[in-house]
């Protein structure tokens, strides 16, 4: 078996996909994109293909080796994501030619079904507690939500308290025995982040996500060791290299992208490399249909997988949701805040492609909003 087509959909709300074909008619998706950076992605996807017309696809191994490699240059959110793309077809392509699920190649499944969380809330998050109430009455047992909206640099004291009642509305609503997580997205500094975790402590969230930006990474286990607070962190870091550090600084949980970080090859990895730390494994999929897809196949065959995000009725997505794009869209049916184990060969999925193709005619141009702080100056999103 040969590939002969490598093609790059760019579709709303803001996501690429790629279909990677071949001379014995076996086709598999992958989804290589970076959220606001998806025509670089194409255009890396593009050069990679050159690399791949004329091999067997069954090689996955070896083409992640080249394409991450093989041009001297490497790393960085574009390049990984292009090779995370591709190796999502891969495996795909993989599966449907064992017929076989990716997570039954991947060692078989080591649970029955996967715990999933709901976002709650947009970047600058109102009506909280009816957002919350819909998603424990939809059956999820856990929700994650931004920490905060715009956040200067240095808060006040009514910055920091704004946070606290925020999280302290969360858990009133959740009660005791459900889950929330709060992600701060980088827009906090490492004293805040350490000035604040200390007051969240006794409303037990299931961890606080990029307390800082990975930048900051260096001084990682200064937040940790400021808190009681699992902290969790990876969706902007693109390797196990890239993940090394954050572990050893001490985080509990790790957030590799399968999209960003090499796809479902390298999240293994950095899930292995995060079992050595005695860590978690909750991967990034604010994206569509094919990340989570592949999310999933990671998550039944990996043992420290604590919870998956999906992007169901998540405020970024406007134009297209999750469900758009697949021909069955009740695979994506969670039931009891769970996901059910696909059994379908490959990554569980079967794209509708005449919707892609349509949907790629119009294209689209998703940009993440510039903030900038009351004085003017830039302010992280
Ligand atoms: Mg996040």
């Amino acid at each position: 078996m040969k590939i002969t087509r490598v093609e790059t959909f760019l579709v709303p709300p803001r996501w690429l996909f790629c279909r990677i074909e071949t001379d014995e008619g076996v086709v598999g998706w992958g989804e290589p994109v970076v959220e606001g950076r998806a025509e670089p992605v194409r255009a890396a996807v593009n050069v990679l293909a050159e690399q791949l017309v004329g091999q067997d696809p069954l090689r996955i191994e070896d083409h992640w080796q080249v394409l991450t490699k093989g041009g001297f240059y490497r790393g960085g959110p574009v390049l990984s994501s292009a090779v995370a793309g591709i190796d999502q077809a891969l495996w795909d392509i993989a599966g449907k030619t064992y017929g076989a699920p990716v997570h039954a190649l991947l060692g078989g499944n080591v649970r029955d079904r996967v715990r999933m969380y709901a976002w709650v809330g947009g970047d600058e998050p109102t009506e909280l507690a009816e957002a919350i109430t819909a998603q424990v009455e939809a059956g999820f047992t856990a929700v994650k939500m931004n920490a905060t909206g715009r956040f200067p640099s240095g808060g006040s004291l009514g910055d920091i308290r704004a946070i606290v009642e925020r999280a302290t509305l969360a858990r009133e609503v959740l009660g005791q025995s459900r889950d929330f997580a709060l992600d701060f997205h980088g827009r906090v500094t490492v004293a805040d982040a350490r000035r604040v975790l200390p007051l969240l402590e006794e409303l037990q969230p299931l961890f606080a996500e990029e307390p800082v930006v990975p930048e900051n990474s260096h001084r990682l286990r200064g937040v940790v060791e400021a808190t009681t607070i699992p902290i969790a962190t990876g969706e902007r870091l693109y390797s196990r290299s890239e993940f090394l550090p954050v572990l050893q600084a001490g985080v509990t949980v790790v957030q590799p992208d399968l999209s960003h970080a090499g796809g479902i090859s390298e999240t293994r990895r950095i899930a292995a490399l995060a079992e050595t730390y005695g860590v978690h494994l909750a991967p990034h999929c604010p994206l569509g249909p094919i990340a989570l897809a592949a999310s999933l196949q990671v998550a039944f065959a990996t043992p420290n997988h604590l919870i998956q995000e999906h992007s169901i009725g998540i405020h970024y997505n406007e134009e297209a949701g999750l469900l758009d794009y697949l021909v069955d869209p009740s695979v994506f049916t969670f039931v009891d805040g769970y996901a059910r184990r696909p059994e379908q060969p490959g990554l569980g999925i079967e794209v509708d492609e005449a919707a892609v193709r349509r949907a790629d005619e119009a294209g689209h141009a998703w940009r993440n909003p510039i903030w900038r702080h009351d004085d003017g100056s830039f302010a992280e999103w």
